[in-house]
């Protein structure tokens, strides 16, 4: 049997594949951008004001995880709230983990940020009056989440896309991230491929920004849609940066458990107006497990549908509105109301099958405060980035306004980074052969299936060896990379998964969202710090400063609710 601390040889490559930059169509900026959700589009915007700035993203600019967020984005705007207690939620849930510097300047810069979001044309929903309407989620101790309906990333993603039209950044859509170029231990700019003729493309930059969000395709169950597939996270781990904090994944307990993918959410809201969730004889498993029934933390709930599911040998559990009402289900929740019926459930007739799925990656390429990775010029922002934030869970809608603040912090940050007039050439040989996509398909089935029975909501060593057993196996079958973006997808999440795997190995206690079933304690004496690992070093361990550990006291819940 594998030991999960290893990451397969075969995914140790420094290039996925040959190229001869010499023979590429070349580009030449400022700042390369990677990726078009919050964290891409704040970075590019605005670092066009002073640079020429070119934004690389994989589908067309609205294809993002960004586009899908529901519930909204938190920031102490509102009278009775204040910096001082989004901090202190913000180091609640995240378990003794964040760093708080961090999350003090997020949290600081949140009403800012917010109010030039407005500016840029974002409306969010107002009170009668004509103040801001603040929603209170999961963790937060007062109404503190900015929203726009149940649609705020789309609010959001289509003033940032509408701007964008109207600076000077250059935009090149349906183009693919292959690897980052490195020179002399430096970032000096990306190799992209246009994968509708198989060409790549260079882009030379003083700076690289990777925007290019999480990882969630890495899981059979997801949330999120088919470009999260960690593709940034595994070229910036070939390319030799730190990568942090990847054994925290989020679940999210209700996910409508249909053919399409991705799985469409079903926010805690309907459980909290009174839904019910129920087991396949009937029976309100959650009234038993915790004193909140279903609106218990979201870990909680997401372990305890998972007992069910075990024990009836099912791939779901059932959720109940039938008896909230037809008229009542259509106005407060169109949207899942439309989703369901879409999926052929009547929601005010029939129960409608849920299921956990994997809904966000709060690690990723280690950052400091102002985003800078351990690779001189790179920068990462937004769900791809481990910033510290977080600690070992998301509090609710906080991560929309990490990618915002941390691509402004970051922007500000490129004012140390001089132009460059130096011209390179980077060539690599030796990778070769053309795989096909049969293989792909059914890699792709094996490797989501592995992370989601050894790797999602509970986690044991027997099933993280074994995960790593499997990874490894597929690792060494995968044909060699060919010049396709499913085929490179794929290869980026067996990277991302072999990490998440052996991050999870490491860490044998329970904290936030990292459950183990054969350590269920939370172990501060330990593993009060963060895992941070690097292609070609040791996996080390990084403590988190005396001052974290005083403002996140060890009395603090075992488990935390988060609701976007
Ligand atoms: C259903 C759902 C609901 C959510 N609700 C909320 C919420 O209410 N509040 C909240 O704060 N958070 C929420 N989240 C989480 C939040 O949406 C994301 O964490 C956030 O949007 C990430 O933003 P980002 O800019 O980092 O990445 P994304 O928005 O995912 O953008 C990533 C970009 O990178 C590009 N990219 C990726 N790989 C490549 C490549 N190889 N080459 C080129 N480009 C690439 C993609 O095409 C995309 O443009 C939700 C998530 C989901 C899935």
């Amino acid at each position: 049997m594998a030991r999960a601390g290893v990451v397969p040889d075969a995914l140790l490559r420094r290039y996925l594949l040959p190229f001869d930059t010499a023979e590429c169509t070349e580009h030449e900026c400022g700042v390369l951008v990677v990726g078009s959700g919050i964290a891409g589009l704040t970075a590019a915007l605005a670092a066009s004001r002073s640079r020429t700035v070119a934004l690389v993203t994989k589908g067309v600019i609205t294809e993002t995880n960004t586009w899908y967020a529901q519930g909204g984005i938190a920031g102490a705007v509102g009278e009775a709230d204040s910096v001082e207690l989004h901090l202190a939620d913000t180091l609640v849930v995240g378990q003794g983990l964040c760093d708080e510097d961090v999350v003090r300047a997020v949290v600081g810069e949140a009403p800012e940020a917010l109010a030039d979001l407005q500016h840029l044309g974002v409306r969010f929903d107002l009170e009668e009056g004509g103040e801001v309407a603040l929603a209170r989620e999961g963790g937060h101790s007062l109404p503190r989440v900015l929203h726009s309906g149940d649609a705020t990333g789309a609010a959001i993603q289509s003033a940032l896309t509408k701007a964008l039209g109207s600076s000077s950044v250059d935009v090149f859509e349906r183009r693919f991230l292959v690897d980052l170029l490195t020179v002399e231990e430096r970032c000096v700019g990306a190799l992209v491929l246009d994968p509708e003729d198989g060409s790549f493309e260079v882009f030379w930059a003083d700076a690289v920004v990777l925007a290019t969000g999480g990882a969630g395709q890495a899981y059979g169950i997801t949330t999120n849609p088919l470009i999260a597939t960690g593709d940034g996270l595994a070229a910036a781990w070939r390319a030799g940066a730190e990568v942090a904090d990847l054994e925290f994944v989020q679940f999210h307990p209700t996910a409508l458990d249909h053919e399409a993918a991705p799985r469409f959410l079903i926010t805690e809201a309907l459980r909290g107006e009174g839904a019910y969730l129920l087991d396949s004889d009937g029976n309100r498993f959650m009234l038993g497990v915790h004193p909140l029934a279903e609106l218990a933390p979201r870990d909680v709930v997401s372990r305890a549908i998972e007992r069910v599911m075990t024990q009836t040998d099912r791939h779901n559990v059932m959720l109940d509105a039938r008896h909230l009402g037809e008229e009542h289900l259509r106005v407060r929740f169109p949207t899942i109301w439309a989703a369901c019926a879409d999926a052929g459930y009547d929601l005010a007739r029939d129960l409608v099958p849920v299921a956990p799925a994997a809904h966000y990656v709060v690690g990723g390429v280690r950052v400091d405060i102002d985003g800078r990775t351990s690779l001189p010029g790179l920068y990462a922002s937004g769900e791809v980035a481990a910033t510290g934030l977080h600690g070992a869970n998301r509090l609710a809608s906080n991560s929309l306004l990490e990618g915002l603040v941390f691509s402004r912090r970051i922007v500000r940050a490129l004012e140390e980074i001089a132009a460059s007039d130096s011209s390179y050439r980077v060539a690599v040989e030796g990778v070769e052969g053309i795989g096909n996509a049969e293989d792909c398909a059914s890699a792709l089935r094996e490797l989501r299936g592995t992370m989601q029975r050894h790797v999602a909501v509970s986690r044991t060593n027997e099933g993280l060896a074994q995960a790593a057993d499997v990874l490894e196996s597929l690792a060494s079958r995968l044909p060699n990379a060919s010049v396709n973006s499913e085929d490179l997808e794929l290869r980026n999440l067996a990277s991302v998964a072999a990490l998440v795997t052996h991050a999870a190995w490491l860490r044998t206690e329970s904290r936030g969202c990292h459950y183990r079933l054969d350590y269920p304690e939370r172990d501060d004496v330990h593993w009060l710090g963060r895992t941070v690992m690097c292609r070609g070093s040791e996996p080390r361990f990084a403590p988190i400063h005396a001052a974290h550990e005083c403002a996140a006291p060890a009395s603090v819940p075992e488990h935390v609710e988060t609701s976007d």
